[in-house]
């Protein structure tokens, strides 16, 4: 069987055996419900709680800032909706870049009356801080929702200064950090935020799991309804596998942070390197001034007829990437990010994402196969 490569780790990224082996012991030793009082419930919920003083640990929380959730998406809505509802949040300025999950949820706000206020963003992705703290200076209890690392184009946003900002004139900061959680330390007691998303699938974790950090001055009401699971504000029998596999796949990331990203910043340059050598008029998307979401390379190729099946070529050839385009009723075009940036649309853009397993072997064969579908550099 052909041996296929795998670059599409913003989608979501393999399960490393470390992470594995504590799923499959919790799973075989600990299958008590959390919720029960006898010696399994007791020591399953010890298992919850020790992870959740591990993640709380590694983002400098306290550990009644944590919240155990079934994904980022889940979060996110968490906190839009409850801004809305229990922390009387009458405005919400977020940017147009943003992910789907907040993007639809903030729709859903505005045909309920909420004023939605979408930033745009400029060539290279940013959002323009002035804009903002025009917008933050009015008199009106507002959330601002941005997110860290754009999943598409990889630019992250000033989050600091933004975070300064909503400070400054009392506004709750929602940060989407589903991206960045595991690649940037992120220290929230350093950094202002009211709210931040984090996702175990994007660091190596399985999927289904993600947790809330929740400033403890915010407390907003529960989602779901029904017991009293995760200090009442999120019912529903703890997902104790998953959890687990999760607390140990971001000790691993904060552990190996530094040599991870080396490895990854490393390949990515070589293949800008060699993509730019050996390719026609190639252009990478978002912003390439460091920092950016160093996992993330999106590049975009000229119009011909040769790219216009890029994606499908490249799945053919044994390559997992990501496609710049979405597709709504039949027509391909560029997708909200890419149309955001400004981005031509008859190039076609693809989204290459890498992890600490992809190698610089794999960016060669990628390369060679990329030759025999796009117009190559002539000589
Ligand atoms: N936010 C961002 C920036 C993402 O990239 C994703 C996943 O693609 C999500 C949110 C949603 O995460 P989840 O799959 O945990 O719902």
């Amino acid at each position: 069987m052909m041996k296929r490569i795998y670059f599409d780790n913003a989608s979501t990224t393999p399960l490393l055996p470390e992470v594995i082996d504590v799923m499959s012991d919790v799973m075989k030793n600990h299958f008590g419900n959390p919720s029960s009082i006898h010696f399994h419930g007791r020591n399953a919920k010890a298992i919850i709680e020790e992870c959740r003083k591990k993640v709380a640990g590694l983002l400098k929380a306290s550990i009644g800032e944590i919240y155990f959730t079934s994904c980022a998406t889940e979060a996110n809505n968490m906190v839009l909706k409850g801004a809305v509802e229990d922390l009387n949040v009458s405005r919400i300025i977020s940017v147009n870049t943003e992910h789907h999950c907040v993007l639809h949820t903030l729709e859903y706000l505005k045909s309920k009356k909420v004023e939605v206020i979408l930033l745009s963003v400029d060539a290279n992705g940013f959002i323009s801080l002035d804009e903002l703290e025009i917008l933050l200076k009015e008199e009106k209890k507002t959330l601002a929702s941005v997110m860290y690392a754009n999943n598409e184009v990889g630019t992250i946003q000033e989050i600091e200064k933004i975070s300064a900002l909503c400070k400054e004139h009392n506004t709750y900061f929602h940060c989407d950090a589903v991206q960045a959680i595991g690649k940037f330390p992120i220290d929230v007691s350093k950094t202002y935020f009211s709210f931040l998303s984090a996702s175990a699938h994007k660091f190596h974790g399985p999927k289904g799991i993600g947790f809330l950090y929740m400033n403890g001055d915010n407390i907003i009401k529960p989602m779901i309804y029904g017991g009293a699971q995760e200090r009442n504000m999120r019912a529903g029998t703890e997902n104790i596998i998953c959890i687990a596999g999760m607390t140990k796949a971001l000790e691993m990331a904060y552990e190996e942070i530094e040599d991870r990203k080396q490895k990854i910043l490393d390949l990515r340059s070589y293949f800008m390197e060699s993509l730019s050598q050996e390719f026609e008029d190639i252009v990478f998307n978002g912003s390439q001034s460091y920092p950016y979401l160093y996992t993330v390379l999106s590049v975009s190729f000229p119009p011909s007829d040769k790219v216009a099946l890029l994606m499908f070529n490249l799945d053919i050839a044994g390559i997992s990437a990501s496609s710049g385009s979405a597709c709504s009723s039949g027509v391909e075009s560029d997708s909200h990010v890419l149309q955001a940036i400004g981005h031509p649309t008859e190039r076609k853009t693809i989204r290459f994402s890498f992890s600490h397993l992809n190698t610089k072997e794999e960016v060669d064969t990628v390369i060679e196969k990329l030759k025999t579908m796009t117009p190559v550099m002539a000589n």
